[in-house]
């Protein structure tokens, strides 16, 4: 397998490549054969005649691009597998928790498809993980649009006309994404509060200079993928009601809790957002799975009566292409280097890999993932 092809997104919305030139170079150089769809690299900062210049060839479509392709670069997942050769390599976000008829539909047609979000958060794929990527620089975004919006500056400042209080900031949930909102609101000059519920995180709060809220659950904790457990319903009314204070005095609030596979908890209702200052903002990161604000709506603002802006927190580094490409595009590669064989200087699938094991879904026509078979 080396011939790649590199498909142009199909939703106006979105803004990435899956590949840059550079990367296209280096692929090229080890032996990889490169086309890329017309225009994919256009929002990015990457036209069609860099991606020539750098090796590839250049086709106007995805579907004039499927015929002869092995392997298959995309971001988002797509409507269907129609159109790809049997056992072509598909990449892309999958959402398999949700798509069963897609999976049904890659495995019916022969296809061999990675699922991005499954890439196991080993120590060995850390650079493969695309999450981590992607949701690092989501959370520099969100900070920056609350921050536009808010009627506040957010440093403290102190001047001959008045002293200005330091915004205070709340960040729900301390992941990848929650620890870059920490950080770019610390460096905004804010008075930054955090909680999760893995107690793990305490230490890498307050290294960045933000105070940690206590709360007490009782059993929480993390899976082996460093991922939070889900907590019980009694749990999460707890939280609700803990973390009301923090909420009323906070003028942003940013929610990233999410729990794999599942949908996310609703931790901030209608009541705590009635005692909110008017003119707060409050971004759910987790909109897509559910929400973890009361009345959030994906990629809408929604203000309340009471004057609360609560934004959508999805997606949010497609606001920031040329850096989301460049992360995106090094996870490929990174995944292209690690199954490539210097003999054959072309990919090769290896299913003993424990990294293909946990992302490859479908292949010779059935869907092979343990956690998805029951699926079909
Ligand atoms: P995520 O997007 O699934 O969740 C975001 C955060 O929300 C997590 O920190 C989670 O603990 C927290 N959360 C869940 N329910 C909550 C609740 N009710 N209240 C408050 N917070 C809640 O997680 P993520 O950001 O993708 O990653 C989580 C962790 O995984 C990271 O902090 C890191 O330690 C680990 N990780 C490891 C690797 C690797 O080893 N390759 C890569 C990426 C992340």
């Amino acid at each position: 397998m080396k011939k790649i092809l590199v498909c142009r997104e199909t939703d106006p919305r979105e803004t990435r490549t899956p590949l840059i030139p550079d990367d296209v170079k280096k692929l090229t150089a080890m032996g990889f054969e490169i086309t890329v769809v017309s225009g994919t690299g256009k929002k990015s900062g990457f036209d069609d005649a860099a991606y020539e210049k750098a090796g590839a060839k250049v086709v106007p479509s995805n579907e004039a691009g499927y015929k002869g392709s092995e392997i298959v670069l995309r971001i988002m997942k797509p409507a269907s597998a129609e159109g790809l050769d049997k056992d072509t390599l598909h990449l892309s976000y999958l959402d398999p928790f949700n798509e069963k008829e897609l999976l049904n539909d890659f495995a019916k047609r022969g296809i061999q498809a990675v699922s991005l979000e499954m890439i196991p958060r080993t120590t060995l794929a850390q650079k493969m993980d695309v999450q981590s990527s992607q949701t690092s620089l989501a959370g520099y975004v969100a900070v920056l649009n609350a921050a536009a919006r808010l009627p506040k500056i957010l440093p403290m400042m102190v001047t001959p006309s008045g002293t200005i209080n330091p915004a205070r900031v709340f960040i729900i949930g301390v992941g990848v994404a929650g620890l870059q909102a920490i950080a770019t609101a610390k460096r905004l000059g804010a008075r930054v509060d955090a909680f999760d519920t893995r107690p793990v995180v305490e230490e890498q709060v307050k290294s960045l200079g933000a105070s940690f809220v206590k709360i007490d659950l009782g059993e929480m904790g993390q899976t082996d993928q460093g991922y939070a457990k889900e907590l019980t319903p009694e749990q999460i009314a707890k939280q609700q009601e803990a973390q009301a204070k923090v909420c009323e005095r906070s003028n942003i609030v940013i929610t990233t809790a999410k729990v794999f596979g599942r949908k996310a908890p609703v931790l901030i209702k209608k009541d705590v957002l009635d005692r909110m200052m008017p003119g707060s903002i409050v971004v759910d990161m987790a909109v897509s799975t559910g929400g973890n604000v009361e009345g959030s709506k994906l990629f809408e603002n929604v203000v309340t009566d009471n004057g609360v802006t609560i934004m959508s927190g999805d997606l949010l580094e497609r606001q920031v292409p040329y850096d989301a490409s460049k992360m995106l595009s090094g996870n490929f590669t990174a995944f292209l280097t690690h199954f490539y064989s210097k003999e054959s200087k072309e990919l090769d699938i290896n299913l003993n890999d424990e990294i293909m094991r946990g992302c490859l879904l479908t292949r010779g026509g059935e869907i092979i993932h343990e956690r998805f078979k029951e699926s079909k």
